[in-house]
């Protein structure tokens, strides 16, 4: 089953550690994109998805009646399944009630609110159009609104964090009662203003105490783990975010988006004249002659997303799906990292633990 992505690629303002690909909004340029991603669309054969998620950029700053165009494509060219998991994301700054509204009608399902942070001096620090209250007059709105599956995402690794800071931000989002949250660290990105210096970076013992605090009170709130960044109130798990961790099969629309079979994935270069340029005259009969090759899913990258969840890594799998097994000095430096307290296994299962999770990098990097 597959799920499908729709790349939006605008945002008001660049957020300035953000390398997502995102350009400034326009009417005409608007209309531009959605022409050519309707013909990149029914460009592809028909193939049975059971989610849809739009991100970008600030997929929120589409109309309701666009979205609600898009969806109604999609459901032409592809087989929907009913009960199809439909994620926007949104900025907090770009919607109210009455948008919010609209969005449900439209067919979304699943808002993903780009909080960040619920303190007002972080959200300055990192360059936000909204304010701490208005991430929270935002989740409330989308509920009032209908919305019955709402994720927040935050950040954590942010200018002048501390652990109680992340205890708060944590405390917010448990007590504004989302459904899911996701806490990725700042990464900082080269060619974005924070690479050319931000002051207040936590360091890593830091940003570890700050992670194992955030984790802690979403313990205590009863939400589950599954992945190193996200949690969920069980149930409630990402349909579409799990594809990409089990090496899944999606189609991804849009400048900069990234589609697999599972076997092979290709990309679409992000450039939104280049997009427009290439699907402007009408659906094309070979879309992925126009697209990156980005070569193969291989066992390598199914070991390095599966031990990011917390299922982990399946040998099985591994051997069924890629016909590969984990080397002799792979077994047993797995081994020393279960007697140090950073992985766990269990039958074929291995599967890092929080403190696992806080050394991934290094794990993965002596594993691979
Ligand atoms: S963080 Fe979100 S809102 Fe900010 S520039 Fe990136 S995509 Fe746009």
């Amino acid at each position: 089953m597959y799920g499908i992505y729709i790349h939006v690629p605008f945002c008001i303002r660049k957020c300035p550690y953000c390398d997502f690909y995102s350009v400034a909004s326009s009417e005409d340029l608007r209309k531009e994109y959605l022409l050519a991603l309707r013909n990149q669309i029914l460009s592809f054969d028909r193939v049975a998805a059971d989610t849809v998620y739009f991100g970008g950029g600030t997929p929120s700053l589409l109309s309701p009646e666009e979205i609600a165009g898009i969806i109604a494509l999609l459901r032409g060219r592809f087989d929907i399944e009913d009960g199809a998991e439909i994620t926007m994301e949104c900025n907090p700054a770009t919607a109210g009630t009455a948008e919010f509204r609209g969005f449900l009608d439209a067919g979304v399902n699943r808002l993903s609110l780009g909080c960040q942070s619920f303190q007002e001096k972080t959200l300055r620090s990192l360059g936000r159009l909204h304010s701490a209250d208005e991430a929270k007059t935002a989740v409330r709105d989308a509920r009032e609104a209908g919305f019955a599956n709402i994720s927040v995402d935050l950040m954590l690794g942010i200018p002048f964090e501390t652990p109680e800071i992340a205890e708060r931000d944590a405390l917010a989002a448990a007590e504004l009662e989302v459904q899911h949250v996701s806490a990725y660290l700042l990464r900082i990105c080269e060619g974005t203003p924070f690479a050319e210096g931000v002051p207040g970076i936590p360091d890593d013992d830091l940003q570890a105490e700050c992670y194992r605090r955030f984790c802690g009170v979403m313990d205590a709130a009863g939400y589950r783990q599954y992945e190193i960044s996200n949690f969920a109130v069980p149930g409630y798990e990402s349909r579409h975010n799990l594809k990409y961790w089990q090496c899944g099969h999606w189609l991804g629309f849009g400048p900069g988006a990234h589609m697999s079979d599972s076997v092979r994935r290709h990309s679409f270069v992000p450039d939104i004249r280049s997009f427009i340029d290439a699907f402007r005259g009408g659906p094309v009969p070979d879309p992925l002659s126009l697209m990156k090759d980005e070569g193969t899913v291989d066992a390598e990258e199914y070991i390095i997303t599966s031990l990011r969840t917390s299922s982990g890594l399946d040998a099985g799998v591994l051997q069924e799906r890629f016909g590969s097994s984990l080397t002799s000095e792979q077994i047993s430096f797995l081994a020393r990292c279960r007697d140090a307290g950073l992985a766990e296994t269990e039958g074929e299962h291995i599967r890092l633990t929080r403190e696992g999770f806080l050394v991934s990098n290094s794990i993965l990097s002596e594993l691979i």
